[in-house]
């Protein structure tokens, strides 16, 4: 499979090409040649895959020749080494609950594949690689887990001083071996702008190979097709295809979920549940797109005022509105209805979500109003503890610690502070 970049002025590279270099050199997203159709018995008989075989058959035309097939098996099997079961909540909307992995948020299942993927690849490469990433929290920790002791990988997490929570710093602080965690003196714009102008240093990239773990990259957005099948195997009437709530910021994981439907997995609409950040449901509505400042909501993780994987959804349907109208719809939901829906599912069904679930949730029962005949999925996409600042003073209880966190939280945190400048960090590189 060769893919191409979205702004179409750079060469088509393969699988391995395009995880290595994230983002194309012309500043455009790798989008696949042609999108794969499932096998039919996939579909027809889904109850009767494991997880692993599912996953494999998903992710192998993409792959290619590029990574041979026992050691793809193999990334696979460790990328799903954990629990993804479909929970009952009410008659009608149940919650693929994404959070059992070791970070307690669905981002561990794209950053396993990725480092595994980065890990086979680096083999190859005379020199040494370095992943940078900066983070608002979710990020950095489950690229921080999945990268953890890969041989040939330094990873460098920037992160901003005090605007994390404990949980989150703690996950990217104390893992240590070739995990690196620089404390920011400022904000997470300030983390971006700094590692955006590292990566365009020349003398750095002499001596190092500089790569990115972000949203965009093809090996950790591809994989986010795993758990839709998943939930379509738990899904019980197979005859009346889920409505598909999806929490969304940067749009990496909606745009999996509807790449898996275009290549043949039965789904009846996506809902694109967004925050204030409302850059999404505006063009829905309007056919135009305007980037906006990201403003501070309770979902953090979906503050994002220009979704960069947008374009790879446009880019499914060749562009063209009406096609997109057909199978996506995307609404807004404010703090306050994010507060009160968690309270709400939690007093009458015992079901507590986190704030980024709460606002998938909300949308997809204003939905299921107006179209009652239908039932629904809706993507949980954090544990609620990881959030527990906004969770428990709304339901006025504690929320318990998984025990793996537990532990982790009485691990010691090491960081270095930094200044906000991009020459620290540069100075910080050459004598990693
Ligand atoms: C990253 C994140 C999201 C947003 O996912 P996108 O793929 O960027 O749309 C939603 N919820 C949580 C908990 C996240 O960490």
């Amino acid at each position: 499979m060769q893919f191409y970049s979205t702004n179409k002025q750079s060469p088509k590279v393969d699988f391995k090409q395009a995880t290595i270099n994230g983002q194309a050199p012309d500043k455009g997203l790798y989008f696949p040649e042609q999108i794969p159709v499932f096998p039919k018995s996939l579909i027809e008989n889904i109850g009767s895959f494991t997880n692993e075989e599912i996953a494999y058959q998903v992710i192998k035309p993409y792959v290619g020749t590029a990574i041979p097939e026992e050691q793809l098996r193999r990334i696979v099997s460790e990328t799903i080494n954990f629990d993804i079961p479909l929970i009952k909540v009410t008659d009608t909307i149940f919650s693929l609950e994404l959070y059992h992995g070791p970070t307690l948020a669905f981002k561990d299942i794209g950053a396993r594949f990725m480092s595994r993927c980065l890990g086979y690849f680096v083999k190859g490469l005379s020199k040494k690689v370095t992943v940078l990433v900066a983070t608002s929290g979710d990020t950095g920790g489950a690229v921080a887990n999945g990268f953890y002791d890969i041989y040939g990988i330094e990873v460098v997490i920037l992160y901003p001083s005090g605007k994390v929570s404990s949980v989150q710093e703690k996950q990217l602080t104390t893992l240590g071996k070739n995990i690196h965690a620089l404390e920011v003196n400022g904000s997470f714009d300030d983390c971006q702008q700094m590692v955006k102008q590292v990566f365009t240093d020349e003398e750095l990239n002499k001596k190092l190979f500089l790569t990115s773990a972000n949203s965009i990259n093809v090996a950790r957005w591809l994989p986010q097709q795993f758990y839709y099948l998943f939930a379509y195997k738990q899904w019980a009437q197979k005859n009346n295809p889920p409505v598909i709530s999806v929490p969304s910021g940067n749009f990496g994981n909606i745009c999996a979920g509807i790449l898996a439907h275009v290549s043949g997995m039965p789904v009846k609409r996506f809902i694109a549940a967004c925050n204030a950040n409302d850059i999404v449901p505006t063009f829905m509505q309007t056919e135009k797109y305007q980037p906006k400042k990201a403003v501070a909501t309770i979902s953090n993780a979906m503050d994002v005022g220009n979704p960069s994987n947008f374009i790879r959804i446009l880019e499914i349907f060749h562009h063209k509105f009406a096609d997109l109208k057909n199978i996506l719809s995307s609404c807004s939901i404010t703090d306050v209805e994010t507060r009160s829906t968690i309270k709400n599912v939690y007093q009458t069904q015992g079901y507590l979500l986190d704030p980024h679930g709460a606002v998938g949730y909300l949308a997809l029962e204003q939905y299921l109003q107006n179209n009652p005949e239908e039932k629904g999925i809706v993507l949980e996409t954090a544990h609620p503890v990881k959030f527990y600042d906004v969770v428990e003073p709304v339901i006025g209880e504690k929320v318990s610690i998984p025990s793996t966190v537990q532990q982790q939280l009485l691990l010691e945190k090491k960081s270095t502070k930094i200044e906000a400048e991009a020459d620290l960090l540069k100075e910080f590189l050459l004598l990693l």
